[in-house]
């Protein structure tokens, strides 16, 4: 059999024009590549810094804590309670963890606004089920039960007791002699900790976009992660029953604004929605726990499905798909699984340059299926013509919803597409796009988080180490680690989430890896009783070196995408994407690597002291 009846007794005859599409999505991507990338933001400081203000938790006044503790964690999301219950689990009972917001569940305490809720299978998603043996209500959890559960987890593993909440980090110091760290905050703390972990969340800053006029407004303005539901009414769940007499503005349709606009549809007077970009809307499909299924499933069952879900979704071989939904539908057709699967016709492994055309066929047939939906679904042909995604499945995050689309057969709904270039300017009390106002009482900024500023700038702290020397130099150029999780000159710190460690899409299964990681290194320095440990300076060099030589093929895709967060808007070779600083090899093979590292027991690359 050659190549060309393989690929067409996998993908069947094509219906579509390949290179026509290519064109037309190097078009849209060229309309939308601007100079500034990601500066064209507006960072939520000085007079925008109340779009970063709790709204959920009236503030607590308390007095200074001066103590010593063993362990902090800075950041009490779902990496925070990862680590503090796999470091209770090793024994580790002097644990405080330190966090802005007015309770844990990090991104889940923050993003509340109306129809908000997981996207990856609750089952896989929703850390330590079958430890706090609870079961989630629906195949994809909604965020209050989410936030509950996150919650309940800190008070399983006792992480309230020594909790500072409210509380935010503002200076951390290496103290040599003391062989421990000095840490102060806004509250005017002065803590002492042998050991830090930074749990600060990949996402975790708001963004406003640098539109002219953004300060003139006078109208109600809000951040999606700080929904105002005083405002509003309602609650996630919806009711929101403050707009029915309002005109309300969204700019943004990534995946919060595909969550949250069925609900200001449903309720606002009228809906605009400004658009830049839109996002690939798929089949939810969403539904309630068989309570019989959930009775029947034996002991390990969560990791297993863990496992099963990372290997679907990472090009791993299985026999079985689990969870069977929308992200491993896409993975298993136009990922490595879909090259072995045609390799399988054509009797011999495809070449590179094979598999690449294979992905891209492969990807343009989903794509079309995508665009088609919104066809089968908007009735007015020309909001219908703009609701369709140019790009490449995995140029964007890819979004699953079944009330997204039918929301703009509304009548009260309009959508204002601005064929990529972005909202024209803000006035007292409109929206400007090609020169026509639209007056609206309340405007929503569902416009992100920052992504590929510098680390500290996010975390909001600079870290002093060894020898005084800050992170925000050592990282001056890029972030530098040893297995993505500690830094050379930075002893008894580490770092959970994306700083050059392997992601996959349900990011709890990443860091409990990375937890259970940096569990085991705190329990064998402690084991061989040594007071501090960090990685030496070659075994970070290496590691860093092995990073960037994977992260290559990624930038070659990113560069034909258009602009968002995964390609650092579109800049110059994309060096802030998101994905720019992850270990390139995926997520098994990284897991798989730790394990082995772990096991052998040596701690290789580490100095003890
Ligand atoms: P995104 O960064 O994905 O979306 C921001 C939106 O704002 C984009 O549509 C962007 O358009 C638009 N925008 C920015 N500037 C302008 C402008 N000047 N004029 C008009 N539009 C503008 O943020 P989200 O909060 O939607 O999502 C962030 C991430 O959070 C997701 O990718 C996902 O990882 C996670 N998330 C997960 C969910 C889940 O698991 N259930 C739910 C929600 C979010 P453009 O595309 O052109 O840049």
């Amino acid at each position: 059999m050659t190549y060309q009846t393989a690929i067409q007794s996998y993908l069947g005859d094509l219906d579509f024009d390949p290179a026509a599409l290519k064109e037309k999505y190097l078009a849209e991507r060229d309309k939308r590549v601007r100079e500034d990338g990601i500066d064209q933001y507006v960072e939520v400081t000085a007079d925008f810094s109340h779009y970063e203000d709790d709204p959920y938790t009236p503030r607590i006044q308390r007095e200074p804590v001066n103590d010593e503790v063993e362990v902090i964690i800075i950041g009490g999301g779902f990496g925070g309670l990862l680590l503090g219950a796999r470091l209770r689990e090793a024994g580790f009972d002097d644990i405080r963890v330190i966090e802005k917001a007015g309770d844990f569940g990090g991104t889940w305490y923050w993003n509340r606004y109306p129809g908000a809720m997981c996207d990856v299978e609750s089952y896989c998603y929703l850390p330590l089920l079958e430890e706090m043996q609870y079961m989630p209500k629906h195949k994809y959890s909604f965020a209050p039960e989410i936030l509950q559960h996150s919650i309940n987890i800190a008070k399983r593993y006792n992480l309230y007791d020594k909790a500072c909440l409210q509380t935010a980090v503002t200076d951390m110091r290496w103290d040599e002699a003391g062989q421990q760290w000095h840490l102060e905050t806004d509250r005017g703390d002065n803590m002492r900790a042998r050991y830090v972990a930074m749990a600060n969340g990949p996402l975790n800053r708001p963004k406003l976009p640098g539109i002219p006029g953004i300060n003139e407004f006078k109208g109600h303005t809000f951040h999606t992660s700080r929904w105002d539901y005083a405002y509003t009414g309602g609650d996630s769940s919806g009711g929101l029953t403050g707009l029915r007499d309002k005109r309300v503005g969204i700019i943004g349709t990534g995946a919060t604004a595909v969550q949250c606009i069925p609900h200001l549809g449903e309720w606002a007077r009228e809906l605009y929605v400004f658009q830049r970009t839109p996002s690939s809307v798929d089949v939810r499909n969403n539904r309630e726990t068989d309570p019989q299924w959930a009775a029947s499933l034996p002991a390990g069952w969560q990791q297993q499905r863990m496992d099963n879900f990372n290997s679907m979704v990472s090009g791993g071989d299985e026999d079985q798909d689990m969870v069977h939904d929308g992200w491993t539908d896409i993975f298993r057709n136009l990922t490595g699984n879909a090259a072995k699967a045609a390799g399988k016709v054509l009797g011999r492994r495809l070449t590179k340059a094979e598999r690449a055309e294979l992905m891209e066929l492969s990807d343009y047939r989903k794509m079309n299926s995508v665009r088609g939906r919104v066809d089968e679904i908007v009735e007015d042909t020309s909001t219908g013509e703009r609701l369709k995604p140019w790009y490449r499945q995995f140029c964007k995050r890819p979004c699953f919803h079944d009330e997204y689309l039918p929301t703009y057969n509304r009548p009260n709904v309009t959508l204002v597409d601005t064929d990529g270039r972005g909202v024209q300017r803000l006035t007292e009390n409109a929206v400007v796009v090609d020169d026509v106002e639209y007056e609206v009482d309340c405007l929503i900024f569902a416009t992100g988080f920052e992504v590929g500023t510098a680390y500290t700038r996010r975390s909001g702290y600079d870290i002093t180490g060894r020898g005084g020397q800050a992170l925000s130099e050592h990282w001056a150029d890029n972030i530098r680690t040893f297995q993505g999780l500690m830094t050379h000159g930075f002893p008894n710190c580490f770092f959970l989430g994306f700083t050059q460690t392997a992601i996959t899409v349900n990011v709890p299964h990443a860091l409990n890896e990375q937890a259970k990681h940096v569990a085991h290194i705190l329990d064998e320095t402690r084991r061989r009783q040594k007071s501090s440990v960090e990685p030496t300076a070659r075994a970070e060099e290496d590691y860093v070196d092995e990073v960037r030589r994977l992260a290559v093929v990624g930038a070659r895709f990113y560069a034909e995408c258009t602009p968002g967060y995964y390609n650092s808007e579109g800049g110059k070779g994309n060096k802030q994407g998101f994905f720019s600083n992850m270990h390139g090899a995926g997520p098994i093979a990284f897991y798989n690597d730790l394990r082995e590292w772990r096991a052998a027991g040596q701690l290789d690359g580490l100095e003890l002291n």
